[in-house]
């Protein structure tokens, strides 16, 4: 996995510099956020995983994440769902919800990440990020519909 050689180096430094041991289990869920587009939950991560680490608890993944997004190694993805997914992508985009099967999207938006907050917006604080969310019908769905109505 050498695409991720840069994270995985960032995440053992993040790791060591917090005094957090860096066990299989840990480097695992981080390895398995990197290379997942899809937003996983909690559950959804364990259910992978566990396939190779029968050690594993679901407890295990939910502490570990807490702890991930306690070092900035993760983020919550913001979601109307009740169940919180996670990712480790450390470029900024945006994202895509589609309401019907709920799928996650990444997207790049760059004259979108160019416009500066307005003033009334720097008043209330100092901004440290900026994101969308746009709620939609992804592709999928909609050629599925597509087929139903023939
Ligand atoms: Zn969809
Ligand atoms: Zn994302």
């Amino acid at each position: 996995m050498n695409e991720y050689k840069e994270q995985i180096a960032i995440f053992e430094e993040t790791c060591r510099a917090n005094g957090l041991k860096i066990t299989h289990q840990r480097l695992e869920i981080y390895r398995a956020l990197l290379e997942s587009t899809a937003h996983p939950s909690a559950e959804t991560l364990y259910k992978e995983l566990v396939k190779g680490i029968p050690s594993l608890s679901l407890d295990t993944v939910y502490r570990t994440l807490a702890t991930f997004e306690d070092l900035g190694l993760v983020t919550r993805v913001q979601t109307v769902q009740s169940q919180t997914r996670y990712e480790a992508q450390v470029v900024n985009h945006h994202h895509l919800i589609c309401d019907k099967c709920k799928k996650i999207i990444d997207f790049q938006w760059q004259g979108f990440d160019d416009i500066s907050v307005p003033e009334t917006v720097n008043q209330l604080g100092r901004i440290s990020s900026k994101n969308v969310t746009l709620k939609g019908i992804c592709t999928d769905c909609l050629a599925k519909e597509e087929s139903e109505v023939r």
